[in-house]
């Protein structure tokens, strides 16, 4: 049996994830004839939660079309930002630590594993809590599992933030959420987080905030500036979403920040103890 010939042409965001000759523009392919088309493109290397339309001599498939002979195939990205059916909230790999730690600065959902708990698990949590999953790992985008992934295309932080902002669009409530477990903050009063204070803490500050699941108490103060410039540009480029709106993140209880030099590298803002 001939095995069909197509024509595949990728979308530039796509490039990084195929071999050379084929970021030129239109390649020959010999498929086997039953594979799918979704199978054909991931077994280039392009992870499917990367691909948006697919297209057949200019008319969009499904990815379980099966290629026939002759066919010319354009492989889009995915179109951003990328519409979701559920307010996107997140899990990310043992890798994302500090794009964590920004996400949930900004009041993103943004569960972590830290130690890994492996791809099996990971994907499963994904599934049961219909989170995004974020990573590096291509081999882990490819388990069926997910309920989402999304490829992070940068190894600097400061680029996957952006990344993640521009793509999924969540709506941001800074500095409502902790940085060290993802719990929430509520707004709290000295006399419940005094244990956690030192001296100068107690006397200097008047409005605090408390972790709802770890308990971890935050206080208003001269915040770490880098912090505070993340913040700002994000709000700035990404708007400040729909904090506060019916159905979505509860309002910022403040600005709550860095004073004794735990810096972000240590995942905590504005940490009293520990
Ligand atoms: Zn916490």
């Amino acid at each position: 049996m001939d095995r069909p010939q197509i024509q595949l042409d990728f979308a530039p965001e796509l490039h990084l994830f195929v071999s050379a000759p084929r970021r030129a523009g239109r390649t020959a392919l010999r498929t086997d004839g039953a594979s799918t088309l979704g199978h054909v493109v991931e077994s280039l290397g392009v992870p499917l939660t990367e691909v948006g339309a697919l297209l057949v001599d200019g008319r969009a498939v499904p990815d379980s079309h099966v290629p026939a002979d002759g066919e010319e195939i354009t492989v889009r990205a995915v179109a951003r930002p990328q519409p979701s059916p559920v307010p996107a909230r997140f899990l990310l790999d043992v890798h994302l630590g500090t794009l964590a730690r920004r996400l949930r600065l900004l009041g993103v959902d943004a569960a972590y594993e830290n130690p890994d708990i492996g791809d099996a698990a990971l994907a499963a949590r994904s599934a049961a809590e219909q989170r995004i999953m974020l990573s590096r790992d291509r081999g882990l985008l490819r388990r069926r599992e997910l309920w989402a992934g999304a490829y992070v295309y940068s190894h600097r932080p400061a680029e996957q933030l952006r990344d993640v902002l521009s793509r999924f669009a969540p709506p941001l409530a800074p500095w409502s959420r902790c940085t060290a477990c993802n719990g929430r903050l509520h707004p709290a009063t000295k006399t419940s987080v005094r244990e956690q204070l030192r001296d100068g803490t107690e006397r200097s500050y008047d409005a605090f905030a408390q972790c709802e699941d770890c308990g971890q108490a935050y206080w208003r103060g001269a915040h770490h500036a880098r912090l505070e410039a993340i913040v700002a540009e994000a709000v700035r480029d990404f708007g400040p979403g729909r904090a506060g709106g019916p159905g979505q993140e509860p309002g910022p209880v403040g600005e709550f920040g860095e004073v004794h030099g735990s810096g972000e590298g240590q995942g905590r803002i504005g940490v009293v103890s520990g």
